[in-house]
């Protein structure tokens, strides 16, 4: 039996990032992005109005006011999408409308509200500054600059920017392909009332939501029967994803023969059971290279597994970097005590009392009790070597989505 630390430390360095492969930017988001990409040009491209107004001289408006305002001839109409043709000289202005390319000659837009105007003049009731209401050529991004960095998981402010600067297509690691079995003479497909003795399998399911979860592709290869040859088969139909997970049939029963098969084709187990609860039983090992994490087959167990040991390996398999779920420390609202050697993976609901996180668990904490993770939001950790946790001390809480940063409604 290895510790958990060893065990994640094992799985790791079996993966690596996938290949590269070109999508439109439209599927991007929330991949990892493979290169490093540049600005081919200026945004914005050229120096244009940040206001619908008048361009014009400063120095034709500089003592303008209420009281003392000042009347300029408009030469032209600039809506956005269109160039000025004339100069604007001593004494005119163009009305131009946000982001129409400035005219010649002009330094400087006055908003449209400090203005009237009066047939084919404009009467100015403000000054300007020079370079007001100006947006300059490259202020947001110059040509060269590195806007999106290698390895950057993509958010709707990097496609947007990828999109301004014309980039349709980029390339990003590839979503991982995942097999999912599920070992079990007792199990049914979802479609079948359970005759007495049989439950429905439910792990092929929430296994295939968390590999969605972290962004990879779930292939549900159903049910396979506690039989060596029935389970040699399977791992073999498997042998095209990029990575397989099998739930059940890893405890010590008599019928528990992942492990064994995972022996025999080709000695491809690396380890098989991590000292943590749930889900001490864990083979994970490799057939004809293709990774394989033998989950335990308890529902709690499986998910809490997966975790701890599958998510990080999708994650990076993605090219992503930050592979671990977020952490933080809440104060307990139980008492526990333990035998030293294990870490316990305990369920919670983590939330905000005023200025700390309060941990409440969910109820038994039995591997087969779905409804404890279905309540929870986190996992608390209890270390190897702790034996006691008292009620109302602080311990570490892995979070299991962001619920916990979310506010139902505004705090008014
Ligand atoms: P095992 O690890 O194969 O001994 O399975 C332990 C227990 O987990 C079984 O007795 C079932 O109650 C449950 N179990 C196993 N596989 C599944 C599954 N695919 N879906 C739901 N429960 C399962
Ligand atoms: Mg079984």
């Amino acid at each position: 039996m290895i510790s958990v630390e060893e065990a994640l430390k094992t799985i790791l360095v079996n993966f690596r990032p996938l290949g590269l492969e070109k999508i439109n930017i439209l599927e991007a988001r929330g991949r990892v992005i493979g290169e490093d990409v540049f600005a081919p040009r200026n945004i914005p491209s050229a120096n244009n109005s940040a206001r619908d107004g008048y361009a014009l001289r400063c120095a034709d408006i500089k003592d303008a006011s209420r009281e003392k305002p000042v009347k300029l001839k408009i030469i032209e109409d600039i809506p956005a999408g269109t160039l000025a043709v004339k100069k604007i000289k001593k004494g005119e202005a163009a009305r131009i409308m946000t982001g129409a390319v400035l005219p010649e000659g002009a330094d400087s837009v006055v908003h449209q509200e400090d203005t009237m105007k009066e047939g084919k003049t404009v009467i100015v009731y403000t000054s300007a500054e020079k370079s007001e209401n100006i947006r300059f050529a490259g202020e947001d991004v110059r040509t060269g600059d590195l806007v999106v960095k290698k390895g950057s998981a993509l958010r709707p402010a990097d496609i947007g920017m990828l999109a301004a600067l014309g980039r349709a297509f980029v390339s990003v690691y590839q979503k991982p392909r995942v097999a999912i079995m599920s070992t079990g003479d007792e199990l049914v497909d979802i479609e079948i009332e359970p005759p007495p003795g049989k439950i429905v399998n439910s792990n092929s399911f929430s296994l295939a939501a968390q590999v969605m979860e972290c962004g990879a592709i779930p292939i549900m290869l159903g049910i396979v029967k506690d039989k060596k040859t029935d389970l040699r088969e399977a791992f073999k139909t498997a042998l095209h994803a990029d990575l397989m997970i099998s739930s059940g049939g890893v405890s010590v029963g008599d019928f528990d023969f992942v492990k064994n098969v995972m022996g025999e084709i080709g000695n491809a187990m690396h380890f098989w059971r991590v000292a943590m609860r749930p889900g001490k039983p864990l083979a994970f090992g490799a057939i004809e290279g293709v990774p394989l994490f033998g989950l335990p087959g308890n529902p709690v167990s499986s998910m809490v597994s997966f975790e701890q040991f599958v998510r990080p390996s999708l994650l990076k398999m993605q090219g992503h970097k930050k592979i671990f779920r977020q952490t933080i420390q809440a104060v307990c609202n139980d008492e526990f005590q333990k035998n030293p050697g294990f870490r316990h993976f305990i369920r919670a609901v983590v939330k905000k009392e005023k200025d700390r996180y309060v941990a409440i668990t969910t109820g038994d904490q039995g591997s087969g009790i779905l409804k404890s993770m279905v309540a929870a939001n986190g996992l608390i950790v209890i270390g190897e070597e702790e034996t006691r946790i008292k009620k109302g001390s602080e311990v570490t809480v892995q979070l299991l989505d962001d619920s916990l940063f979310r506010s139902e409604s505004l705090q008014l």
